[in-house]
């Protein structure tokens, strides 16, 4: 009896679950034959008042994303992490989730705009929203990645850049794009060892000694020409070390920092 008790909330549990996903199903397709059919007219004729005059053009093609966005769910689990994304009331979404087992689940279409990186900037884009693709790392934040998790995301990684030719140092964590709102992926993440497959961006680590620092070395400059908001200069240094020197995490430079800054300017002025 008691055991019968139990598989009756099992029961109740799975056939919940399953429902949360039909009705996510069933909204994802209503709203992308809306999204389908707004895209066959041209909006919207008039702009200011001033009427725009409408004559179809027959050659184009979807646009692209160009960023590719790295977070950590904060949850304890994918299926946590599904049912987030799967709910209208959360107003939250990636493109990918990808297990701690290394499981890849695709939750949009890579054209769609999800709700994953929010208010953001880098370099001189805002609203990475529009331009990137997010991909979810199930972790809560304390764990380390694992390696089957890191391996996937990899190979993830290798087959957007070359599907929508994504340039390669535009793979960026969503701290980097919202410094003093967002801190993940965590200090944990191998972003050093993403940089050795080619993602993302790194610097010299045998030059870290030799470097002297040019007295007219501007550290504020050279955080923003990387491509960090420093409308907040503690925020952008924070943001800058969770993803560069995580282990001497503060929101102040030190004379480390400065060389890396200075390397990291190298590295891009190659590009
Ligand atoms: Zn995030």
């Amino acid at each position: 009896m008691r055991y019968f008790k139990y598989l009756v909330i099992l029961l109740a549990l799975v056939s919940c679950s399953k429902d949360i996903y039909r009705v996510s199903k069933t909204s994802y397709k209503k709203q992308a034959k809306v999204l389908g059919k707004s895209l066959k007219y041209i909006q919207p004729d008039t702009l200011n008042n001033k009427v725009i005059t409408v004559i179809e053009s027959q050659n184009f093609s979807l646009r692209k994303p160009n960023f590719i966005v790295i977070h950590h769910t904060d949850q304890d689990s994918c299926e946590e992490t599904y049912r987030t994304f799967a709910l209208k009331q959360t107003q939250v979404s990636s493109h990918y989730v990808i297990c701690d087992d290394g499981t890849v689940t695709q939750m949009l279409n890579d054209m769609l705009r999800g709700w994953h990186a929010g208010n953001s900037s880098w370099r001189s884009v805002t609203d990475l929203n529009s331009v990137s693709i997010g991909i979810e790392l199930d972790n809560d934040g304390e764990e380390p990645f694992s390696y089957a998790q890191i391996n996937n995301l990899i190979w993830l990684l290798e087959n957007l850049t070359e599907k929508y030719n994504i340039p390669k140092q535009n793979i960026i964590g969503h701290a980097d794009v919202a410094p003093g709102r967002k801190t993940d992926p965590s200090a944990l993440f191998p972003w050093k060892i993403l940089a050795e497959s080619g993602f993302g961006i790194w610097y010299d680590e045998t030059k870290l000694d030799s470097v002297k620092l040019d007295e007219n070395f501007n550290s504020t400059k050279a955080l923003s020409f990387i491509g960090y908001n420093i409308s907040n200069l503690e925020n952008a240094i924070y943001s800058f070390k969770l993803h560069f020197n995580p282990t001497e995490l503060s929101d102040t430079l030190t004379e480390k920092d400065k060389k890396i800054l200075y390397l990291l300017e190298e590295e891009l002025l190659k590009l």
